[in-house]
């Protein structure tokens, strides 16, 4: 038996290109496709406020600039995502605060939170990481307490729930990314922050539109960060589908835990109580992760690493001076994690063939 299993094929069946362009009615910025996306997405999350952006990551950069995150602030984000849930505080001039992750669902670890708050802490950004929800209960109300904002970066989480609430309208602003490989994502770039305070919606629509809500009615600056229409056309023709595809990605993550349940060498990924995974990645832990990677790629299985280097020990962070002592989850969870095809367009058995190339590995 021999296959050829890429990590990702982009599906783009859910897609009628012609359509998209009648949807479009001759806008291509803004227009009415663009506010039923917005209706839609946020009525989905059963939020008040959906403001698309041109990017996940000026999504996040709205929300902080718009909370009035600046020069001489600090904002908290934990030490393993992407990159854009830090760069993004540096380019408000302010400081990225890393917290280091947990050892069970790898998000940001509420019990480090305290301890980094100063009189300069003004938000911290939550990362849904692969799509299990932070622990938001502990970190809302260390928030609260503290009078910080809170983020939540739900990019690799679209419709992921904590408590029985969509992620994105815990915080005080989601932010979500559209990018082409995320659980929803456009032909493009494409992003949108999720908030039920309407002062904070109202700024953040203007902040990414020049400042203007109309024509010309400049109140502030601000910048131009816009979802294409044709993106919107496109994320309103897939939306429908997210729900399934998302199942299927469970169901995938079920077939993996169920094929390589009780292996002593792989730690498998949690799903805490009370929470739904989006399972935009499946990763799994082990000591020997260079090695099995490089044996499933011998196998035609192409796997990826998330991240593997923590955002505080990449060089574009080594003026803030970290060692790997400061985050020692992180510091391991960066040698440990591999990630495994999970898309819902992967067979079951192809998941099969996955997971004996896994327990042959180790029983070599
Ligand atoms: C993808 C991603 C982003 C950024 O989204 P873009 O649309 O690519 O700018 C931000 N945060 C996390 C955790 C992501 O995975």
């Amino acid at each position: 038996m021999s296959y050829q299993i890429p990590y990702l094929q982009l599906d783009t069946s859910d897609v009628n290109l012609a359509e998209v362009l009648t949807l479009c009615e001759g806008t291509f910025i803004k227009g009415r496709v663009v506010n039923a996306f917005e209706t839609a997405f946020s009525s989905t999350l059963g939020i008040q406020h959906c403001i698309t952006t041109g990017s996940g990551t000026d999504a996040l950069f709205i929300a902080l600039k718009c909370m009035g995150v600046g020069p001489g602030d600090e904002v908290i984000t934990p030490a393993l995502s992407w990159i854009s849930s830090a760069e993004t505080i540096s380019l408000c001039h302010a400081t990225p605060v890393f917290a280091d992750v947990t050892s069970d669902s790898y998000t940001l670890d509420s019990d480090c939170l305290e301890a980094l708050i100063t009189p300069k802490t003004k938000a911290v950004i939550a990362v849904h990481l692969y799509g299990h929800a932070a622990e938001l209960a502990s970190i809302k109300s260390i928030c609260s307490q503290h009078g910080l904002f809170l983020i939540e970066d739900c990019a690799q989480a679209h419709l992921s729930t904590y408590h029985h609430q969509p992620v994105g309208s815990i915080g005080d602003v989601g932010t979500f990314s559209f990018y082409p490989t995320k659980n929803l994502g456009a032909l493009g770039d494409a992003g949108c922050v999720v908030t039920n305070h309407d002062e904070l919606a109202e700024k953040m629509r203007r902040f990414a539109n020049h400042g203007a809500l109309g024509k010309d009615d400049h109140t502030i600056e601000g910048m131009n960060s816009r979802m294409d229409s044709i993106q919107a056309a496109v994320l309103l023709q897939k939306l429908p589908h997210l729900h399934g595809r998302n199942a299927k990605r469970i169901a995938n993550a079920s077939r993996y835990a169920h094929q390589l349940q009780n292996h002593s060498d792989i730690i498998l990924p949690q799903t805490a109580r009370d929470t739904t995974h989006a399972f935009h990645v499946f990763a799994i832990r082990t000591h020997q992760r260079d090695a099995l990677q490089q044996y499933l790629a011998t196998n035609g299985i192409q796997t990826l690493i998330h991240y593997p280097v923590a955002l505080p020990f990449l060089p574009a962070y080594s003026r803030l001076g970290y060692r790997p002592a400061d985050f020692p989850v992180a510091a391991s969870l960066q040698k440990e994690l591999l990630s495994l095809p999970i898309h819902p367009g992967i067979t079951f058995e192809q998941i099969d063939y996955i997971s004996s190339c896994i327990r042959k590995f180790f029983n070599r």
